[in-house]
């Protein structure tokens, strides 16, 4: 094998393999180096979003999902399902096949698309040059015209409750429980403790989720986060808002083995809470362990992220990043199109990408969905807008599936009525957003959803009246503006 590439990338999550894949596509002679291993100990693809993070989440959301539907849900439609039991360890060998077989894809796409894949630690040299120790150790040094940096985050680790893969996990272990735990903590009510603590509640845990902040995810929109706290709260999660933690200790002996945590309520005060389990959700940093050689070339900014400008280029030329390694979002699809601009641009293509519309899920149930600016951030920017509101309990879809819970909020400039944002809690509420998006991408005014013809009965319906009620005349609830 020639070692000069036009292009390797390191790294081969969702940001770096589509990188790869579309530098491939253009022609470009492309490598991707990879360091993850599976359980058996050989190289895999796909990095967090395949092997530990959204797709094996979602697989265990869906089975708990079901089981919790069937248990708690089918009589209302009057079935009946006797005794109801579960197989944890069937449940989670399901979620480890889907990983397999999507991990495996990513082997076959690079195939199909002629991507090299080089699997090793990857460490980006001077002069665009990359050191590759596979995974028995043979040290190989590459050339490459161009370089892109796809190393990704790991979970943030707090001093006040160290991992041990035991009692005290992180999001990754939260994955692989065996059974449920009677009494399940979760430290960080965001986006992940919010869809862990939601598996193993729908399985029969009783989780409390210790929240620093005083505000309920403090980055959505706050009538949304409101209303989706109420609906928590219905739920029997226990979500404790302005709870500190500070400490942990571990006592007992194997099966018996439990986490006494010790952390600071809204009022200063001091309170233990027991578990068997405990799941640390604080957060992920970006990760360049070993990335880097000292001149590299390549600078990183005050959080740690390697540093870019708009277009994912580092500071060294040639060399790009992108991902969760980088500022912005740590979400896969974001990851996933700078890969695609910085693949497109290498190639002299003049790709930009919209960072102002990115879509944002949280997979609970009902899902919690945003695009665009919140109300609280077009207040702070003196930004005119007028709000439509459609809750899910007026619509027919929504009722006939009984999902009556949740909202469609949307917002359109005051004068220009463009589409600022839309925020969703409610059914399918990550399929909605994106319809949103996507007329948000083509410049899209509240009115022109609101002439568009929306299928009935289908929960868009909520989206098209939430469009309709921008200018006060939705039909199907009263209107707060009148027109
Ligand atoms: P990663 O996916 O972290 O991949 C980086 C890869 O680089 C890894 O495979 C790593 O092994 C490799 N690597 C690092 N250094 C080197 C090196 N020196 N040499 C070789 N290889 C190296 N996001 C969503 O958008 N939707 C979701 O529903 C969602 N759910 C999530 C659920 C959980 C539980 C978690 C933990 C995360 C979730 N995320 C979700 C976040 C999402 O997984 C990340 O945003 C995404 O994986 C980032 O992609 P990336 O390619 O930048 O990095
Ligand atoms: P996210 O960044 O969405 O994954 O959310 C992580 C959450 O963990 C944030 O809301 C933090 O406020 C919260 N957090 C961080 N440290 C602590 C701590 N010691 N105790 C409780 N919550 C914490």
């Amino acid at each position: 094998m020639s070692s000069k590439f036009d292009v390797i990338v390191i790294g081969s999550g969702p940001a770096g393999y589509v990188a790869a894949i579309r530098a491939a596509q253009l022609g470009l002679k492309t490598a991707c180096v990879e360091k993850w291993k599976n359980k058996e100990g050989k190289g895999v693809n796909g990095g967090t979003c395949l092997n530990v993070g959204c797709i094996p989440s979602k697989a265990l959301l869906d089975s708990s999902h079901k089981y919790h539907e069937a248990k708690e849900d089918f009589k209302i439609h009057g079935i009946s399902t006797g005794k109801m039991d579960m197989d944890v360890p069937s449940m989670i060998e399901r979620k480890n096949n889907i990983v397999k077989q999507l991990t495996g894809g990513i082997a076959g796409l690079f195939q199909a698309n002629k991507v090299t894949p080089l699997y090793g630690t990857g460490k980006l040299l001077a002069g665009k040059k990359v050191q590759v120790v596979d995974n028995e150790g043979k040290e190989t040094v590459y050339e490459a015209d161009n370089v892109i940096l796809a190393s990704g985050s790991i979970p943030v680790n707090i001093p006040v409750a160290p991992v041990d893969d035991e009692v005290i996990v992180d999001s990754t272990g939260a994955l692989e429980f065996q059974e449920v735990p009677k009494r399940l903590g979760v430290i960080g009510a965001g986006v992940i403790g919010l869809e862990l603590g939601s598996v193993w509640k729908r399985l029969g845990s009783d989780v409390v989720l210790l929240e620093a902040m005083d505000t309920f995810l403090a980055m959505m929109d706050q009538q949304i986060a409101k209303e989706s706290q109420k609906i928590f709260k219905k739920q029997g999660l226990d979500i404790r808002l302005g709870c500190r933690v500070t400490g942990s200790e571990v006592k007992g002996k194997g099966k018996k083995k439990e986490v006494v945590v010790t952390y600071t309520d809204k009022d200063g005060n001091e309170s233990t809470e027991t578990f068997d389990k405990l799941i640390v959700c604080v957060g992920r940093r970006p990760y360049t362990d070993g990335l880097l050689s000292e001149d590299s070339g390549v600078k990183l900014d005050e959080r740690g992220s390697i540093y870019v400008n708009d277009l994912c280029s580092t500071s060294a030329p040639g060399v790009y990043a992108i991902g969760d390694v980088v500022r912005g979002p740590m979400l896969a699809h974001k990851g996933s199109e700078e890969g695609v601009m910085v693949a497109e641009r290498i190639a002299g293509e003049k790709t930009l990408m919209n960072y102002d519309i990115i879509p944002n899920v949280i997979y609970t149930h009902p899902e919690i969905a945003a695009v665009g600016r919140t109300e609280e951030q077009l207040k702070a920017d003196g930004e005119p807008y007028n709000v439509g509101i459609f809750p899910f309990i007026a619509s027919g879809r929504a009722l006939a599936a009984n999902e009556k819970d949740g909202m469609v909020k949307m917002i359109a400039h005051a004068e220009t009525d463009r589409i600022l944002g839309c925020h969703i809690v409610g059914p399918s509420a990550a399929d909605l957003v994106q319809q949103v998006a996507i007329a948000m991408e083509f410049g899209s005014s509240a009115e022109d959803i609101g002439m568009t013809v929306f299928g009935h009965p289908t929960l868009s319906e909520a989206v098209h009246e939430a469009a309709l009620a921008v200018a006060g005349h939705a039909i199907h609830i009263a209107n707060r503006k009148k027109r």
